[in-house]
C-alpha cells in the first residue's frame, strides 16, 4: 500500500482541526504520568481546554477544543510532557501497566523510559510516522495483543521475544539488547518505508517488511514463533501486589476523565499509570490509602467493579466531536447503560443485524459504537459494531 496523504497525527505542536475545535494529543511513554504531572494535565484541561481529558486505546492523553496552543506547549514542556520538538509524535510506547508489580516474567518499565531516551537521543528517528507503536509485554500477554509494529514479549526474567508487526519473528533478546534491537528494527523501517510524508505509516503495509527488518537486524532466529494470545483481563478493582502493596485499576467511562478527577488523582502523590484500554492503574498503596481512594473516587465515576457494563464498552469520538458523525454516539451509549440495555456476555444472544432507533438498542457483550462506518477506535479482538447510519443504528455481531 503507498500512502497519498502525510500521516495527520496530531500532537501538541500539531494540533488536529476537529469539529468542535482544536485537538492536542500528549505521548504518555509507557503510560507513566508522575502526580504533579497530574496536576498540569488538570490544569491545562480546565484552563485551556473543554475541561476533560481524553485517555486512546494507545494509553495517551487528548485534550479537545483547545484555546491556546502555545500556553499549553509551554506547560507540558516545563512538566516533562514535551522534551522534544522533533520527537513529540513517536514517544508511542505501551508497556504492560502492572509490570514490577503484580505477575509477569520481568518488569518492563525500565526498558520503556530507556526506549524513551533512546529514541529521542537519534535524530533520524524523530523521522518516524506518528503511527508508529512500540509494545513492551512483561509476559502476561496484554499489550502485545496491540499489534504494535516494533516490541518486545518476555519469556523469561531475561528473555524476550522480538515482535514486528504484531508477531514474534524468532529472535530472541535479553532485557540488555532489547532497547537497542528495537531502535535498530526502528531504524530499518525508516530505510524500508520510503522518504517524505507520503511513505508508509505503519510496517505492516509494506510487502516483505517485516523479513527485510530482520535481515538487516543480522541475527539469528533462535526459537519458535511464539502464538500470541488475543484476550486478556482489564486490571480493574483492587490488585494484590507480589510485595503486600495494593494497585487499584479504574475504568475510565468512554476514556473521559474530567480535571476534577484527575486533581484527585493528583492528590494520592503516586505516580498513575495510563493504559492503552481507557483505564488507570495506580500502584504502590497501602490498604488504608487504596480504601480511601476507591471511597473518594468511585462516586466521581472512576469504575472498580470488574462488572460494569461501562467496561464492555467503547465509542469513537461522535458529535460534535467529528464532523462525520451521524449522532451523538456517546450520549446515546451512555443512555444505553444508564436504562440498562448492555447486557452481559450471552453466547445465545441474536446474531442477525438489527436497524434500529437509539433509544431501543440492546446489545450483549462487548461492543463499540460508531457515528459512521470508519468505527475509528474500534478494538481488537471479538467486538459488536453498534454504527450509526441515517435509518438508525446498526448492530453487527
Ligand atoms: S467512526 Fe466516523 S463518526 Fe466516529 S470518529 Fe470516526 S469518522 Fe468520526
Amino acid at each position: 500500500m503507498t500512502r497519498s496523504a502525510p500521516d495527520s497525527c496530531p500532537g501538541v505542536l500539531r494540533l488536529h482541526q476537529a469539529a468542535d475545535g482544536p485537538l492536542a494529543r500528549i505521548r504518555v511513554p509507557g503510560g507513566r504520568l508522575e502526580s504533579a504531572q497530574l496536576q498540569v494535565l488538570a490544569d491545562a484541561a480546565r484552563d485551556l481546554g473543554n475541561g476533560n481529558l481524553e485517555l486512546t486505546s494507545r494509553g495517551n492523553i487528548q485534550v479537545r477544543q483547545v484555546r491556546d496552543a502555545s500556553e499549553l506547549a509551554l506547560r507540558l514542556g516545563a512538566a516533562g510532557l514535551l522534551p522534544s520538538e522533533t520527537h513529540e509524535r513517536v514517544r508511542n510506547i505501551v508497556a504492560s501497566p502492572l509490570s514490577g508489580r503484580i505477575g509477569g516474567f520481568a518488569d518492563v518499565q525500565g526498558l520503556a523510559v530507556g526506549l524513551d531516551a533512546g529514541l529521542l537521543a537519534d535524530p533520524r528517528l524523530g523521522d518516524l510516522p506518528g503511527r508508529v507503536l512500540f509494545t513492551l509485554d512483561d509476559g502476561r500477554g496484554d499489550v502485545s495483543t496491540l499489534h504494535g509494529d516494533i516490541g518486545i514479549h518476555a519469556i523469561g526474567d531475561d528473555e524476550f521475544a522480538l515482535l514486528l508487526a504484531g508477531a514474534d519473528t524468532g529472535l530472541r533478546v535479553t532485557a540488555g539488547e532489547a532497547v537497542d534491537v528495537m531502535l535498530d528494527a526502528a531504524r530499518g523501517f525508516l530505510d524500508l518505508r520510503g522518504t517524505g510524508d507520503t511513505g508508509q505509516w505503519r510496517l505492516h503495509e509494506i510487502p516483505g517488511g517485516v523479513e527485510s527488518v530482520i535481515e538487516a537486524l543480522d541475527r539469528s532466529p533462535a526459537g519458535a514463533p511464539l502464538e500470541l494470545g488475543a484476550a486478556h483481563d482489564i486490571p480493574i478493582g483492587w490488585l494484590d501486589q507480589d510485595n503486600g502493596l495494593v494497585t487499584l485499576g479504574a475504568g475510565v467511562p468512554l476514556g473521559t476523565l474530567s480535571a476534577r478527577t484527575t486533581e484527585f488523582l493528583a492528590a494520592i502523590e503516586q505516580p498513575v499509570f495510563v493504559t492503552p484500554w481507557r483505564s488507570l492503574v495506580i500502584p504502590d498503596l497501602a490498604e488504608g490509602p487504596a480504601e480511601t481512594v476507591v471511597r473518594v473516587l468511585a462516586p466521581m465515576g472512576l469504575i472498580f467493579d470488574a462488572a460494569s457494563p461501562w467496561l464492555q464498552v467503547s465509542a469513537c469520538a461522535g458529535r460534535p466531536g467529528c464532523a462525520k458523525s451521524l449522532t451523538d454516539v456517546r450520549a446515546d451509549l451512555t443512555a444505553a447503560i444508564e436504562s440498562d440495555r448492555v447486557l452481559p456476555e450471552n453466547p445465545d444472544a441474536p446474531t442477525e443485524d438489527a436497524l434500529l432507533p437509539a433509544e431501543e438498542v440492546t446489545v450483549a457483550g462487548r461492543q463499540h459504537w460508531s457515528g459512521c462506518d470508519r468505527r475509528c477506535g474500534r478494538p481488537q479482538g471479538p467486538v459488536t459494531d453498534v454504527v450509526a447510519t441515517e435509518h438508525g443504528y446498526r448492530s453487527n455481531h
